[in-house]
């Protein structure tokens, strides 16, 4: 429900505010503008351009071999994924990606085929960053000079209740938008590709309890940033709609409570899964106490929770998915341990999700990102693969792999009842701020707003 003495206040607060440059909400943050690729038969050159210096941290990982570049307070220009094949006898391709929205942090990941050695040869102050591998990789282009394409020539609100709003932004034409969430103050972001905004772009004030200020600034030389100060978190989704071109973003009050979790410990009965650093530990044991402690947390926050087994019984791995299938859960988190081969054991540590429909990519890096916080355990990545588990549920899926059981370190901590109960925390956080971007809260308001054409 909505405290109605926070309402008021939004309506005293509520303005939209056009700022002339670069968004005071992340004053701070680089941007990352632009990635070239260059290569020769000896080597391969990259080229990032950002809007000011920054040293990536660099992560080398094996099987496949690959290179992490993390980039601290940097977000990628339009927001969008990049992956280029390079198909080169040192490197297989280049992907680019917003790894973290909070804090914000850009990762380049070089997928290479073998240990190639690298070298950074910053320029312009940092500006322009080469990585190169071998030699003589060629010279990546320059990119062309930001240009926008497009007009904001005006926004307003459109609909409203008390759960729900509509807010329109009129285009000269229509364009890509990247929308992300924030907390502490709790925002909306939503990123305008290839745009500029027109002197004229203001919107009147609306009270509708879920926003106390919409800002909108000129991020980039083409980039246009609305921000919407919330006040609380809200579901969203970010519609397209043509003649006339314009973007309606509808914002929703959440509602967690009664959806629906299943949780999946994997293993079970007869297969005991990996075995750990300490003759007797056993995956099965160690997801079934972490699985039980989530769906006791979950409960808690009023979520619904099935598990596919809540004691040492043996599961077929199809059943797995049926079950959420069948009961049509909201989400499905499947707990694993990971464990090293014998001829490598104990020789890794950390934290893996993986997922396999386009729906469960951002509830996997939403998962990582909240398991890490609360387990402290290297966050190796999130990775698209065919697992049974999460190829055949309907819904956002996600396999978390919690830590290496074989490895001293993280073994030594899955065989305690307290990081059990941290690991459950860390999914527990996780899938909540999932649900509470699902847009399946969201009233139909925008029918309202799509065909009025806002006054004043
Ligand atoms: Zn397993």
């Amino acid at each position: 429900m909505i405290d109605r003495c926070g309402r008021a206040l939004a309506a005293l607060a509520m303005l939209l505010v056009t700022t002339p440059r670069a968004a005071a909400d992340e004053p701070s943050v680089v941007v990352l503008e632009n990635l070239t690729t260059a290569q020769t038969t000896k080597g391969v050159t990259l080229r990032l351009d950002l809007s000011s210096g920054v040293t990536p941290t660099v992560t080398r990982l094996s099987e496949p071999d690959r290179l992490l570049f993390d980039f601290a307070g940097t977000r990628l220009k339009t927001g969008q994924t990049l992956h280029v094949p390079l198909n080169h006898p040192l490197a297989k391709s280049v992907r680019l990606g917003q790894f973290s929205d909070e804090p914000p942090i850009a990762r380049l990941v070089l997928d290479l085929t073998g240990r190639h050695t690298y070298r950074l040869a910053p320029q312009a102050e940092g500006k322009i960053l080469f990585i190169g591998l071998g030699e003589g990789g060629g010279k990546p282009a320059e990119p062309a000079p930001a240009q926008p394409r497009l007009t904001v020539n005006r926004t307003s609100w459109a609909g409203e209740s008390d759960r729900a709003a509509a807010f329109v932004v009129e285009l000269s034409e229509l364009t890509a938008a990247k929308a992300f969430q924030m907390s502490a103050p709790a925002r909306l972001v939503v990123d305008l590709d290839g745009a500029r905004l027109a002197a004229t772009a203001a919107a009147p004030g609306k009270d509708n309890g879920l926003v106390r200020e919409v800002r909108a600034a000129q991020f980039s030389d083409d980039v246009v940033r609305l921000v919407f100060e919330l006040t609380g978190p809200v579901a969203w989704q970010v519609l397209r709609r043509l003649s006339p071109s314009r973007l309606v973003i509808q914002l929703g009050r959440t509602e967690t409570r009664g959806r629906k979790v299943v949780i999946d410990p994997g293993h079970g009965g007869k297969d005991p899964g990996c075995s750990g650093c300490r003759p007797g530990l056993r995956e099965k044991d160690v997801v079934l106490d972490i699985g039980l402690r989530a769906a006791e947390l979950l409960r808690g926050k009023g979520v619904e929770v099935q598990m596919t087994r809540s004691d040492d019984t043996f599961i077929p791995l199809e059943e797995r998915p049926a079950i959420a299938n069948r009961w049509g859960a909201d989400l499905f988190v499947s707990i694993h341990c990971n464990a090293m081969p014998d001829d490598k054991k104990g020789q890794r540590s950390g934290t893996e999700v993986y997922y396999y429909t386009p729906q469960s990519e951002a509830f996997s890096e939403v998962m990582l990102q909240a398991f890490a916080a609360q387990a402290g355990l290297p966050a190796r990545g999130t990775f698209q693969r065919k697992f049974v588990v999460v190829r055949y549920s309907q819904m956002p899926a996600v396999l978390v792999e919690t830590g290496y059981l074989d490895h001293a370190g993280d073994g030594g901590k899955l065989d305690t009842p307290e990081f059990r109960q941290t690991c459950a925390l860390g999914i527990v956080h996780g899938a909540m701020q999932f649900l509470q971007r699902l847009p399946g809260s969201l009233e139909p308001i925008e029918t309202a707003a799509a065909g009025r054409r806002p006054e004043g």
